[in-house]
């Protein structure tokens, strides 16, 4: 081979290779939730731990990502942090069904690998998006659902709480309230219906992971199953394309598949975050669903689409001070 072909092959090798200019980028979007939630309806205090704890969980998937770990690592660790705050509806405060008991949903995927865990109506495990990170990384199987998905938890030595531990007073309450509005979350005003979480990442060697966890919509018959947990749906990662989480009205988001589509037009139509986020959240809409999607991009940018008036959310990315906002209009 002549040295300037030689010359020219390392060259395009270099410019196709992921992150070579951004080496040393990494990048993690998260929510906490989205809905039609007005300012005044949101109490300082209750703005201030929300936004406390949306703080936290990047500072937990951004110290992963800034020691180099993998954006998988980094997923979880921030999912975790919102699982465990009873502000959001994962793991602990998660909303509760019509018969008063908390079902929870997670998933995760790796954009390396196209690897991916999934778990459906767990019930004894503490963090859900744990147990699917276990599943994913067992790789035999995606996705596990009711009793046999907690017994997978105790086979993989996860930490096991009883039901009540994810039940809280103020979850209680809504669902009081909920029951004497006839069934109907559209009368209720507020939080507390809302605030499933997610995350995606790109980290340092470029590969790109997403998580989504959640206790699912208020006041649900038992069994019952959103987008959250549904690979392509709520949640989807491939480097090749993007990372996703999603939230809202899921039935929406299942029918739509929206996760992939987001990455599907960033594939194939060379699409950038946004505007490929903007054009499946306007396919949602369309339909009826409310809602919204954090995406990043392989090459790190970060995006977010939403219909709603709020959607908790935060990103932090290397050397950067994180951002967190509630609210549409900041
Ligand atoms: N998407 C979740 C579900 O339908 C709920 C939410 O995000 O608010 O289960």
């Amino acid at each position: 081979m002549k040295i300037g072909t030689l010359l020219a092959a390392a060259l395009a090798l270099i410019s196709a290779a992921p992150g070579v200019a951004e080496a040393d980028a990494w990048t993690l979007v998260i929510h906490g939730g989205a809905g039609d939630i007005k300012r005044g309806q949101v109490s300082a205090g209750k703005d201030a731990l929300l936004r406390a704890a949306l703080q936290r969980a990047l500072a937990a998937g951004g110290d992963v990502l800034e020691r180099g770990g993998k954006a998988v690592e980094a997923v979880e660790a921030a999912v975790r942090i919102l699982e465990d705050d009873p502000n959001f509806n994962a793991g602990r405060g998660a909303v509760l069904t019509e018969r008063g008991a908390a079902e929870l949903d997670a998933s995760i995927m790796d954009g390396k690998t196209r690897g991916a865990g999934a778990v459906a109506g767990v019930t004894t495990t503490r963090n859900p998006v744990s147990l699917a990170r276990a599943i994913m990384d067992h790789g035999k199987q995606v996705m596990f659902a009711g009793p046999g998905a907690d017994a997978q938890a105790k086979r993989f030595g996860l930490e096991q709480v009883d039901p009540s531990y994810f039940v809280t007073e103020e979850e209680k309450h809504w669902l009081r309230e909920y029951r004497e509005k006839s069934g109907s979350t559209a009368a209720l005003s507020g939080m507390q219906k809302y605030g499933t979480v997610g995350a995606v990442a790109r980290d340092r060697s470029g590969h790109l992971a997403a998580a989504t966890s959640t206790g699912g919509r208020m006041g649900k018959p038992s069994g019952r199953v959103g987008d959250s947990p549904i690979i392509g749906a709520g949640t989807y990662a491939d480097d090749r394309a993007c990372a996703v989480s999603a939230t809202g009205a899921g039935e929406y988001y299942v029918r739509v598949g929206v996760a992939h589509s987001i990455c599907d037009r960033m594939r194939y139509l060379g699409e950038g975050p946004k505007v490929a986020a903007d054009a499946v959240q306007a396919e949602t809409s369309a339909l009826g669903g409310t809602g919204g999607v954090i995406v990043v991009a392989p090459d790190g940018t970060p995006a977010w689409s939403f219909n709603t008036d709020a959607m908790m959310r935060g990103v932090l990315r290397a050397g950067k001070t994180p951002e967190v906002a509630i609210f549409r209009d900041e």
